[in-house]
């Protein structure tokens, strides 16, 4: 079998519903597992109505309710004609549960996490009813599957850690008859259950995550990405706009790469795929007879090769001073038990026996995190930070590679450098307008001058 994984651009509207419909058929043969995201915009959407009634703006929630009801009825009616009538149904069911739980969310006054996460489910729910009625209809034989039945987690709302094991289990159960008797698996991204079945979901972009999990625990030969851009790309092409497409790239490459940043992969999406060997193609379901890129385990070591710039945004700097300088012995695990019971991942840390420098993006979790640290150390918080970071394979064993990444990013302070344990990507921490400017400047010093090196 294959997983197929479409995001919300993929699955927009109509016709690139249809255009999945196309890319699903020619792959048929292969027992796909098409797993889906909600439509562009919609979890946003979606968070923002959550948001809006806990605020007690309830008139301009309901609005919005009806706009993403008649945005999913008007696909639907697109795609289906005359026969959309009972898909319109059950939208109109699935709206009026939505609509009952922000009434909820209206009346505490609050949005738990939990809420956001049975709020967030709609998305997914929506898009995937739509595009499994749309397959049925297009003579795919699909089976409908709540990703709720087999994706087991625990209940960190809104960043739910799912359980290989029992989620193991359950595909087995509900997913493989399915397959078996040939036919497509529809199921959501994103969203998963705990064990006593409340609603959760893995995280913004977490469908990825589904998707790979999904490959690596039933063993596939395959899990395609499906996106809006023709594979990963050199850099984000929202900043540089000649950033070309990479052929293949290693996992860890792909791994360092989504974890600073690269939005078209969920950091943890590689994970699942790694430990299985399975390989992961990320391809554009706009055009889908480019190649894309293949991510593979086999790394592509060309020495001084630099696969792409990242960069990731909302960073805060905490700098730890200890105040008791005879703690100096375990002040760094001191630290560090703090951010892990915090569940806050450090993405890039500088040290001393007394003073850390910890880069943090999680900043949910700041007060409580700086509260705890303040009771044995001095804590100073910079805010509106971003790591810039560069990677490939082939940074290892190239001498002054730092210096010329360094070089190229220019005229700028640089908080804090930091080269990853791969020791496949090399860091910085400064101001996030930087990004920008200096994203374009490591690009066109390691791209761009290549490629009209090779032109010449
Ligand atoms: P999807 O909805 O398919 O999951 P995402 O928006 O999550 O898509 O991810 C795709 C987007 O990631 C691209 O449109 C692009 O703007 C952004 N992106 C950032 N960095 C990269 C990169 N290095 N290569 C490709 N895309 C990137
Ligand atoms: N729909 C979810 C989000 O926007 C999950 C995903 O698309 O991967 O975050
Ligand atoms: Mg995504």
């Amino acid at each position: 079998m294959i997983v197929m994984k479409f995001g919300g651009t993929s699955v927009e509207d109509a016709p690139s519903i249809r255009r999945v419909t196309d890319i699903v058929r020619k792959d048929v043969h292969r027992s796909p597992v098409v797993v889906v995201s909600a439509m562009a915009g919609v979890t946003n959407e979606l968070l923002r109505i959550a948001a809006l009634a806990a605020e007690g703006k309830t008139a301009a929630g309901g609005r919005a309710v009806t706009k993403l009801e008649e945005r999913h009825d008007g696909v639907a009616k697109e795609l289906l004609g005359p026969t959309a009538a009972p898909v319109v149904a059950s939208i109109r069911t699935l709206v009026d549960d939505l609509r009952r739980l922000v009434d909820g969310v209206a009346v505490l006054g609050e949005a738990s996490p939990r809420s956001l996460d049975a709020i967030a489910s709609f998305g997914e729910r929506l898009s995937s009813l739509i595009i499994h009625e749309y397959f049925r209809r297009m003579k795919l034989e699909s089976t409908l599957i709540d990703a709720r039945s087999f994706m087991i987690t625990d209940g960190q709302h809104t960043a739910a850690l799912p359980d290989a094991r029992r989620t193991r289990t359950a595909l087995k159960r509900v997913l493989v008859p399915a397959l078996d008797k040939g036919r497509v698996v529809v199921t959501q991204g994103f969203m998963a259950a705990t064990r006593t079945g409340v609603t959760t979901t893995l995280g913004r972009g977490g469908s990825d995550l589904s998707a790979a999990l999904i490959g690596a625990l039933l063993k596939a030969r395959e899990i395609q990405i499906w996106t809006d851009v023709d594979g990963i790309l050199t850099a984000d092409p929202s900043i540089v706009r000649e950033a070309r497409n990479i052929e293949a790239m290693s996992f860890r490459e792909a791994a360092e790469l989504a974890y600073f940043g690269a939005r078209v992969l969920h950091p943890e999406t590689i994970l699942p795929a790694v430990s299985s060997n399975i390989p992961v193609i990320v391809k554009n379901s706009r055009r889908p007879d480019v190649a894309g890129t293949v991510i593979t385990a086999s790394a592509t070591d060309i020495p001084g090769a630099v696969k792409s710039v990242a960069y990731k945004e909302g960073i805060t700097l905490l700098t730890i001073v200890s105040t008791r300088m005879f703690l100096a012995h375990g002040f760094l695990e001191r630290v560090f038990d703090v951010f892990e019971h915090h569940r806050t991942v450090v993405h890039a840390v500088a040290s001393s026996d007394v003073s850390i420098t910890a880069a943090i993006n999680d900043i949910g979790r700041l007060k409580a995190i700086t509260a705890e640290l303040r009771s044995f150390a001095s804590v100073t918080v910079e805010r509106n930070k971003a790591i810039v970071c560069v990677v490939g394979e082939g940074l290892r064993n190239t001498p002054g590679i730092a210096a010329r990444i360094l070089g190229a990013a220019g005229e700028v302070t640089v908080n804090m450098i930091s080269q990853g344990a791969s020791e496949i990507n090399l860091g910085f921490v400064l101001d996030e307008r930087q990004i920008a400017p200096v994203v374009r400047r490591l690009h066109a010093a390691f791209f761009e001058r290549k490629a009209d090196k090779e032109a010449a």
